[in-house]
């Protein structure tokens, strides 16, 4: 599981300072799948880069399965997050110049993992995302939505713990979007903690729970509610 409590993220340039998350308060238990929402510039990004371990919170506390993250430095951070944390980004990050199984193989590479197991894990990966014929394709030679599902596959080929979308139908159009919110929605079925940052409200509504972030700060229902009352 994944807990967050008074976290703050500053993002410091020689002109100005943006507190991009405040007093952020966060529980995401194993198995949820999660919508995050919010206006651009929020924060959405910034709590994904940090749950996922790409960054390090400048206060407060992160802990995932039970174990303080909010201070590790690069190299555990990277470890960790290799062994538990599959990412999701809106523009997919796939490498251009090498193949599809190649790239679902880079994380793999990361752990040291010998040649044959990764082959064999890429391409239960790819068949997963009933792309199986696309192994040996280029990145660009594929759709928005088979890269999306690329990008899936490099994410659940190291069997993560939690994976993390960002915007992940973003750059997708509609009926693409819906392939790969369906394959997404099958995953946390399966058992997957699934943390998706969206701005559509529908996609949203088929999560198991809503957060929304306003100025760095998660506002939940109740706050929302009491809000509105008074
Ligand atoms: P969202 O994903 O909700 O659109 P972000 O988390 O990307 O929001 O950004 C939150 C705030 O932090 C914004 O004001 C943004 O400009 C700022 N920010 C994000 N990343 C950086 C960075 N690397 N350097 C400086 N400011 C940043
Ligand atoms: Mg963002």
């Amino acid at each position: 599981m994944l807990k967050m409590q008074n976290l703050s993220k500053v993002y410091r340039t020689e002109l100005i300072e943006t507190h991009a998350l405040r007093d952020f308060h966060l529980e995401v238990k194993q198995g949820e799948f999660v919508a995050v929402t919010g206006p651009s510039g929020s924060g959405k990004t910034t709590f994904l880069t940090i749950a996922g371990l790409l960054e390090s919170p400048n206060g407060g506390l992160y802990e995932l399965d039970g174990q303080d993250v909010s201070r590790l430095g690069d190299d555990a951070r990277s470890r960790l997050r290799n062994e538990k944390i599959g990412f999701i980004f809106q523009a997919f990050n796939l490498i251009p110049d090498l193949s599809v199984l190649d790239n679902i193989e880079v994380p793999l590479r990361y752990r040291g993992m010998k040649a044959d197991e990764r082959r064999r894990r890429a391409t239960q990966a790819l068949e997963r995302v009933g792309l199986e014929s696309r192994g040996r394709h280029l990145p660009g030679q594929l759709s928005g939505g088979q890269q999306q599902r690329v990008a899936i596959a490099r994410a659940l080929a190291g069997s993560p713990r939690f994976l993390l979308a960002d915007e992940p139908t973003g750059n997708l159009d509609t009926h693409m979007a819906r392939a790969v919110m369906e394959l997404l929605e099958e995953l946390h079925r399966e058992g997957t903690t699934l943390i998706m940052v969206t701005h559509d409200p529908q996609q949203a509504a088929r999560a198991q729970r809503h957060v929304q972030v306003i100025d760095g700060q998660v506002i939940d229902g109740a706050t929302l509610q009491r809000e509105v009352l008074a």
